[in-house]
């Protein structure tokens, strides 16, 4: 399958950008990868990266460019990829990432459009929602609940998954401290990884995430069908 369109999502930790991403892969036949996920499994397999990279992630710093860099590329080379259209769901982060994307951009061929988005929420907002985030235990599963008061993501029962009945548990990093330092090193790379993709002439599609996910995913849907299969630069 050749791809047609690499969709990057930039934005704050808890901005929804994994949950849309699972809503395009279901509803929209999508294929989607989270940087966030492929160091999980690196930790959950023990590898050696995995062990090199445990501490960074249970503190919210950033892994290197020069390993996430070659995950992503390794991905690409790997995967059988099923879908014309990919999301790539916390990449890139940093300026150095996206100079070793553009790379790899090139080498998918002139089909393949970039398409930057970003997420825009506040950090009051992002915090609420992810000390109260938890997520389903069996990693084939990996649904997120929220127990926030009022939360249309709480579980129906307690503390257990709606669909597979497996424990719920909390992400490492989602503890107040490394949510903060998530957040603070999220808000140090923003501007100049937009300005990089500004500069280079391409549009940015803003959304802003604190709607609910499904009015958030009709309003992206309904942007990417229609303009962003055109073109992705101005
Ligand atoms: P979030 O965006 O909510 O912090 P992710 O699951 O996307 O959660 O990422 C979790 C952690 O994985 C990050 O805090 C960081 O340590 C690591 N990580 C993921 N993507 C990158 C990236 N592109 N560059 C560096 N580190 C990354």
């Amino acid at each position: 399958m050749s791809i047609d369109r690499v969709i990057l999502f930039i934005g704050p930790p808890g901005s929804g950008k994994g949950t849309l991403s699972q809503k395009c892969v279901q509803k929209l036949g999508w294929q989607q990868i989270s940087t966030g996920d492929l160091c999980r499994r690196h930790i959950a397999k023990q590898t050696e990266i995995g062990k090199s990279i445990d501490f960074a992630i249970k503190s919210g710093k950033l892994v290197s460019d020069g390993l996430i860099s070659q995950m992503v590329f390794d991905w690409f080379r790997q995967e059988n990829i099923e879908s014309d259209v990919v999301i790539l769901d916390g990449y890139p982060r940093t300026v150095n990432q996206a100079k070793d994307f553009d790379e790899l951009a090139d080498q998918l061929g002139d089909s393949a459009q970039v398409i930057v988005v970003k997420f825009v929420i506040d950090d009051t907002v992002v915090v609420d929602r992810l000390v109260n985030r938890y997520i389903c235990k069996n990693k084939s599963c990996q649904q997120v609940y929220s127990l926030s008061a009022g939360s249309k993501l709480a579980p129906q029962s307690d503390m257990a998954c709606d669909s597979c009945g497996s424990e719920l548990i909390k992400r490492k990093d989602d503890n107040a401290d490394a949510i903060r330092e998530r957040l603070k090193v999220y808000h140090l790379h923003e501007s100049d990884l937009i300005s990089h993709y500004v500069q280079a002439g391409y549009e940015i599609y803003e959304f802003k995430s604190d709607l609910p996910i499904d009015q958030l995913f009709t309003e992206f849907a309904e942007t990417m069908g229609g303009r962003a299969h055109d073109s992705n630069k101005k």
